[in-house]
């Protein structure tokens, strides 16, 4: 039994755009089961005013104390009470620019007049910076929300309106009473805003936009409406709120929040224009109004019980993301995609000793900002994947259901999917599960065939070959494909052997990369698979998994790169997505990493040469018959082609771009990110002025960025000091900061001044980001791109007189990064010489 029960908040909240403050009340009803004396309460950056109870009618009066550090507001009572009481609370707060708790978001109108929104931002802990509340997922409570608003303004929380009265020059506008719900999904949000509409059953779903914006949320509402109506199929549980709010707001740190029943997104994530928005940009829309609306359940009417399963909420909404997305969009290959952009990524990170488990313990909030890495979404949604093909999609939907029904309105551990879809599969699920969420890494399974006996292996996949970390047994629920045979067995042990049914027979492993680990053949069977690779009577799947396993073993030294570079020459006329991109990629950055060495020369002429295949195949107009991927591969071998030197691709952007400052209309929006940075590539200080022109006339976030991006394309130091110094100032929003970094530290002219020029600017970093913002990790990741392992001395050593809260783990991957480039480079300059 819980000590404080059936808990509900009546919040009433003014803010003030002037000054930039708010005035709070609130008033907490609850029930103790036993006789109390004080209460505590998460509360921080509030000023509490006023605080009493009201018991039976009668009121009684509280000392308090708040405890900044801890967060905590500490109310004694002047007498033990029992049962029913209210706990009254008068308060004030900032209106912060710090993008977390209740804050103001600032941008231009049509007329280009200043205007200022409120909105809120309460994932994971930052409730109480608006209020003082139970700021923990598993104290669940109902909301009664008012918003005492200029009559001008208007006002978004998580349900309906209720009623509204103007008094003065001012409106009270009170929403209907919540569903049980944790703190962190609540809504506020004050401001002009305009929205489209639509509605599925009698549910309002609408797209809110600042004002001039709202004719770009005309395929948000229409995704909307369609997956919505999808997740109710799926899941079998209707939506539970009778509205539905997606808000595009200006400043907003992470890409978007599944707030129950108010969305909010960056702008870039919620708007599209059909004229000026790119093919990525589409999917990634589609991409993360799914994700949020998977949310709606999983996460909201379901809920882990504290944030140690963060990764529960948010590897299921990413697995449900790329489902619902692949059903309205087939052509897209979304799934192909998920695999060479999540599971890479995944694996990239849980390769390295400094990984952590799924599932983690988490005590300070600083610590649950820093577990929203790839870990949490990727690896999860991965493992996800693999346990659906592995008890079958019927009965992973229908052990889903039964969670969601059993636990709908509470909370859950990841212990009650696995008991549900164990239930349903009759298999052990909860056993299997835990030897991939409780552990650190994943598995690389050696693979030795003798006849038709197969031997494997398996141990922790390390980039750095360290021999005691390699400990680890994992639950492989392996796929052995022999022509069309598929053999299913789930490894348990460290090693088993396997009969095949022929001993001639080709066989596959991991077969669609279903599971979650890599696979090292024996070169017999390498060879052989080479030639089918070579026929292309393998998957595309397939094709990409081998080189992709490859790949990953010659950076982790246990291959070489001229055996690399010639199992590669079985993908001479490859035209699969996925797979010309992830060879392309990997060949690109093997230049990248050689550099300034005399061998690069060699390296450079193997990716010209596959690169040029893809050009040479895409061209740069789009045909009538072309696949949905190709406009995504012919940016990338565009951009690849004219940094590896090509002169006449350099020629041609610089044409196009000439046509596009005359006419914008005509080069088509995903040519756009590719002509913009190799005219910058070539470029000189009006081509940068040309952008900074560009960057502060373009009235779309989307273009905006990409203006921004290509500014980071510049070779000369001179151009990108200066970029990044735009980037500093107040032309760039704080939710920004973060991109230029990334790109001018992986752009190669970047490296020998970035490292100073960070530590030199890091005080102005962290003020225009604000304390605790989650982009700082991405900052502090970017990093490995500039130093190498000498200077890891200095890195920690000025981490150690400026520390970032919550960039701990990220700082200790980069160093690994950084190590494992190092050690790699040293390897490949033995290898050429
Ligand atoms: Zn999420």
């Amino acid at each position: 039994m819980q000590l404080i029960s059936k808990i509900n908040y009546d919040l009433t909240f003014e803010p003030f755009f002037t000054g930039f403050t708010f005035n709070g009340k609130e008033v907490i009803s609850f029930t103790a089961a036993k006789s109390i004396k004080n209460i505590s309460l998460n509360s921080a950056e509030l000023i509490i005013k006023k605080c009493y109870l009201i018991k039976d009618g009668k009121t009684i009066h509280t000392k308090f104390s708040m405890n900044e550090k801890d967060e905590d507001l500490f109310i004694l009572f002047e007498k033990n009470l029992k049962g029913k009481m209210k706990l009254c609370i008068e308060f004030s707060g900032v209106l912060n620019d710090r993008l977390l708790g209740f804050y103001r978001s600032q941008y231009k109108d049509q007329s280009g007049k200043t205007k200022y929104l409120a909105t809120t931002q309460f994932e994971a802990a930052d409730a109480r910076r608006a209020f003082p509340c139970w700021d923990e997922p598993a104290v669940k409570a109902t909301f009664d929300v008012s918003l005492l608003i200029d009559k001008k303004l208007t006002a978004i929380s998580n349900m309906p309106e209720k009623s509204k009265s103007t008094s003065g020059s001012k409106t009270l506008v009170e929403f209907e009473r919540s569903p049980v719900m944790s703190t962190y999904l609540l809504y506020l949000g004050v401001g002009e805003f305009e929205y489209l509409e639509t509605k599925l059953r009698n549910i309002n779903i609408r797209v809110i936009t600042t004002k001039g914006k709202k004719n770009k949320g005309k395929l948000s509402l229409d995704l909307t409406k369609k997956f919505l109506a999808e997740y109710e199929k799926y899941f079998g549980i209707k939506y539970p709120l009778p509205k539905l709010d997606m808000l595009a707001i200006p400043d907003f740190a992470a890409g978007a929040m599944e707030n129950w029943g108010a969305i909010t997104f960056r702008e870039t994530i919620l708007l599209y224009d059909v004229k000026t928005s790119s093919t990525r940009t589409k999917q990634y829309i589609a991409e993360v109004i799914s994700h949020e609306l998977a949310h709606q359940w999983f996460g909201n009417l379901v809920t882990m019980k504290w944030w140690n399963d963060l990764w529960l909420n948010e590897s299921f909404a990413t697995f449900m993301a790329t489902k619902i997305v692949d059903r309205f969009y087939p052509e897209w290959d979304y799934w192909d995609q998920f695999l060479d952009d999540a599971m890479n990524t995944a694996m990239n990170l849980d390769a390295l000793k400094t990984s952590h488990s799924i599932d983690v313990t988490v005590n300070h909030p600083s610590e649950i900002r820093e577990i929203f890495d790839s870990i949490s979404y990727d690896k999860g949604g991965c493992i996800l994947r693999m346990l659906e093909h592995f008890v079958g999609e019927k009965k992973f939907q229908t052990g889903l259901k039964k969670y969601l029904v059993k636990h709908q309105y509470d909370n859950a551990e990841g212990r009650d999917l696995w008991n549900a879809i164990g239930t349903v599969s009759k298999q052990p699920i909860d056993k299997m599960m835990k030897t991939w969420i409780n552990q650190v890494g994943f598995p690389l399974l050696e693979v030795a065939r003798k006849g038709s006996i197969l031997s494997m292996k398996q141990s922790r996949f390390l980039l750095e070959d360290i021999k005691h970390s390699k400990k680890g047994i994992w639950s492989i629920p392996l796929v052995i494909e022999e022509g069309s045979q598929r053999n299913r067995k789930l490894m348990t042990k460290k090693s088993e052997k396997v009969k095949l049914q022929n001993k001639d027979r080709n066989f596959v492993i991991n077969s669609g990369r279903t599971g979650f680990y890599r696979v090292q053949y024996d070169n017999n069977t390498l060879e052989n698979l080479s030639l089918l690779i070579d026929e292309k009577t393998l998957n595309h799947i397939d094709r990409w998994s081998l080189q992709n396993d490859y790949f990953a073993q010659i950076l982790s030294g246990k291959k070489s790169v001229h055996g690399y570079l010639d199992f590669i020459s079985a993908y001479y006329d490859e035209d699969n997505y996925i797979s010309s991109l992830s060879l392309a990629h990997n060949l690109y950055s093997l230049y990248i990493i050689s550099n300034k060495e005399k061998f690069s020369d060699e390296i450079r002429q193997y990716a010209i040469n596959f690169l040029g295949t893809i050009f040479d195949r895409l061209g740069w107009k789009k045909t009538k018959n072309e696949s949905h991927t190709d406009a995504l591969l012919r940016s990338f071998a565009i951009i690849g082609m004219g940094k590896l030197g090509d002169r006449k691709i350099i020629s041609d952007a610089e044409a196009h771009f000439k046509r596009y400052l005359k006419d914008p209309k005509s080069l088509p929006a995903d040519l756009q990110e590719a002509v913009f940075s190799l005219v910058a590539w070539n470029g000189n200080e009006i081509t940068h002025k040309k952008f900074i022109m560009l960057f502060r006339k373009a009235d779309s976030q989307e273009e905006k960025l990409r203006f921004l991006g290509a500014m980071c394309s510049f070779k000369q130091k001179k151009l990108l000091l200066k970029t990044l110094n735009f980037t500093l100032g107040p032309d760039v929003r704080s939710q920004n900061i973060q991109l230029p970094i990334m790109r001018i530290t992986s752009n190669i002219y970047g490296k020998e001044f970035m490292w100073p020029w960070l530590k030199n600017n890091w005080k102005k970093i962290i003020k225009k980001a604000g304390i605790g913002n989650p982009l700082l990790k991405r900052v502090v990741d970017s990093i490995g791109h500039v130093v190498d392992s000498k200077q890891e001395k200095d890195v920690r050593k000025f981490f150690k007189n400026n520390p970032v809260r919550g960039t701990e783990m990220t700082l200790e991957q980069t160093l690994e990064r950084v190590r494992i480039h190092s050690k790699f480079l040293i390897s490949l300059k033995k290898e050429f010489a």
